[in-house]
């Protein structure tokens, strides 16, 4: 090839690549919008690639979170998952559709984490002082037996339109995988509004969909989990239609005697999870899937990789390693997916 023609082609490329950059930046992207605030006790980022006006979008978005509290919250005295959690023993109370398919949902994640993730395990979530519980400070052996009496989603009945409980002091608590689940509706509106490309981060359970320009997936980060990295990122990578969940224990603890307590409970035995894992992520289909199996993987850490990948899901798990590195453990499907996507 001739110098003029080596010119020319140059001078093609980067003709192109300026073109391309004009028209696919996602960053000069225009039409991404992004929401954000507080929820949950928490945060949330929403983005959206469409047509919808942002202000319609915002509105839409309240309405959802406001609903969502009325119902589930457990911070909200009034909010139905309360005053079932204030109802008596097989006293019905008449709830909406959303609830029940709330029930089939903790019901489902209960059994597919063979138990790792319970719902009912707001009595003794309350007896160590977490969701709303006075004292935080470590119970009697007695008193965690006598909260552990009060647990069991068997104990928890429903019918279409009803549900009820069968023991007086039993407590519906959703936390685990609410936010997540909220990330989903969030994108059921989005899917409503004839918006595809989108995500929603409701505290950190992410759904990503779509693009956020045409070629340019969504992009994660995996943060390192210690208060001390003040959120920087531990892996990168590009996600499309899924979702990815992180559970943590550096967040939310209290120390006592120099021993650190989580908020994550382990329903076998009523005691926080005590286990060098700081923090486990999974991907999953849905948001409210991969916040409840985040939460599982918590639970039983290293040794419950193949049950997580009998059931399709992804997991990431951080060791700490001393304050400051951590050791990565993956699970098959989440090395394979993490080696095709990492930034
Ligand atoms: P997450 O941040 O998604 O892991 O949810 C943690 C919250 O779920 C805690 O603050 C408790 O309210 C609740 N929780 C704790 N342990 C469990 C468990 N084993 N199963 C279900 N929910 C739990
Ligand atoms: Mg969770």
């Amino acid at each position: 090839m001739t110098s003029e023609a080596n010119i020319s082609k140059f001078l093609f490329l980067l003709c192109s690549l300026l073109f391309a950059g004009c028209f696919f930046s996602p960053q000069e992207n225009p039409k991404v919008v992004e929401l954000k605030g507080d929820v949950f006790g928490s945060y949330y980022i929403v983005k959206y690639v469409g047509e919808l006006e942002p202000k319609l979008a915002q509105e839409k978005l309240d309405k959802l979170f406001h609903d969502f509290n009325s119902e589930f919250s457990t911070y909200q005295k009034d909010s139905v998952i309360s005053l079932f959690n204030q109802s008596k023993a097989n006293e019905k109370m008449k709830v909406s559709p959303r609830f029940i398919e709330m029930l089939e949902m903790a019901k489902r994640f209960h059994q597919i984490t063979e138990g790792a993730f319970d719902p009912t395990l707001g009595p003794v979530i309350k007896l160590w002082g977490f969701g709303g519980g006075k004292r935080k400070h470590v119970p009697t052996k007695e008193e965690i037996q006598k909260a552990l009496t009060q647990v069991g989603l068997s104990f928890i009945k429903w019918n279409k339109t009803e549900v009820w409980k069968e023991k007086n002091d039993m407590v519906l608590d959703v936390n685990a995988f609410a936010p997540g689940w909220v990330a989903d509706l969030v994108g059921e509106m989005f899917e409503a509004n004839d918006i595809q490309n989108y995500m929603a981060d409701i505290g950190g359970e992410i759904l990503f969909q779509g693009e956020k320009a045409p070629g340019f997936p969504w992009t994660a980060g995996i943060e390192k989990p210690s208060e001390e990295h003040g959120g920087a990122i531990q892996i990168a990578f590009q996600i499309k239609n899924l979702a990815l969940a992180t559970s943590g224990s550096y967040r939310q603890f209290f120390t006592e005697n120099g021993e650190r307590r989580s908020h994550i409970i382990d329903p076998r035995t009523g005691i926080p999870v005590d286990h060098t894992i700081s923090s486990a992520s999974v991907i999953a289909g849905t948001a409210a899937e991969a916040d409840a199996w985040g939460t599982a993987m918590m639970v039983l850490g290293e040794k419950g990789i193949p049950l997580a990948e009998k059931n399709g899901v992804k997991v990431l798990l951080l060791n700490a390693k001393g304050v400051k590195s951590f050791e990565e453990i993956f699970s098959p499907s989440m090395r394979i997916f993490i080696n095709d996507h990492r930034l």
